[in-house]
């Protein structure tokens, strides 16, 4: 059985008091009315993560990064490192389309971020995804597949508590398209879930939870989490609003 997680990235929106007030709502939310057998995650930017790390203590709610360096100290300007992540995070996004396609990150700088991560106790979160050129070349396969094997190559990893994959087709990231539920199914089946039983084999592959990205709402995320091979999650737009995000955790429960 794995458990559903729903994570949420804020991306470079909210600055520190505006992410503890949606935080609160969150955190009130869940106290009221609590999700069971489902895994919250919040992703804000960095400067809120000591003040949420603070709020959330002993709660339901976890916290992750939206990225983090391949290195771990020194002089590397504007980098953070996974031992300064590790006081308030448990999580780390790596690999977002948006650092692929904005800041040209590729899957070799991916692959030392993950084994970075593991290093230091964060459980990675890859992304993987086939833009629209590729998806109507009929590459979809092929890029996502090497995005799993590239991005995962010689990575350190014996259970499925320490690494979760997620599938955003790039073309359905912030568009309000999303992939039907059962293209996303097949794509994960038939790509994801094969890279991941020749990396790990067929045991932890069974673990690892696999989630769905791009323009997951509450009025379409019941058809994701119905999918056999869809294990939550990774959620922006609706991410910002407590009402949204928290209509897409119930969802899931
Ligand atoms: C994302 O950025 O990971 C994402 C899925 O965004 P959205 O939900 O807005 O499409």
């Amino acid at each position: 059985m794995r458990i559903p997680l729903i994570a949420g990235n804020w991306k470079m929106n909210l600055n520190e008091q505006q992410a503890v007030t949606l935080a609160r709502k969150l955190l009130w939310s869940q106290q009221h009315a609590p999700a069971r057998g489902v895994e919250i995650l919040l992703c804000p930017p960095f400067t809120a993560l000591s003040q949420l790390h603070k709020l959330l203590v002993g709660s339901q709610i976890k916290l992750g990064a939206q990225n983090m360096a391949d290195q771990v100290k020194g002089a590397f300007t504007g980098e953070i490192s996974p031992v300064m992540l590790v006081e308030f995070c448990s999580y780390v996004i790596l690999g977002h389309s948006e650092r692929r396609a904005i800041y040209g990150e590729t899957n070799d700088l991916i692959n030392r971020k993950v084994k970075n991560a593991l290093a230091h106790s964060l459980v990675p979160i890859l992304c993987v995804g086939e833009t629209l050129e590729e998806k109507e070349s009929g590459k979809a396969h092929e890029v996502v597949y090497s995005q799993m094997i590239e991005g995962l190559k010689e990575v350190p990893v014996y259970s499925g508590e320490q690494l979760v994959v997620a599938y955003e087709p790039v073309w359905a990231i912030g568009t309000g398209r999303t992939a039907t539920a059962e293209d996303a199914n097949s794509l994960i089946a038939a790509t994801i879930r094969p890279a991941l039983v020749r990396l790990f084999g067929e045991g932890v592959n069974a673990q690892i939870r696999v989630l769905y990205g791009g323009s997951v709402k509450p009025d379409n995320a019941r058809g994701f989490f119905r999918q056999s091979e869809i294990d939550g999650a990774l959620v922006g737009g609706a991410s910002l609003d407590a009402e949204s995000f928290s209509g897409i955790i119930e969802a899931a429960g």
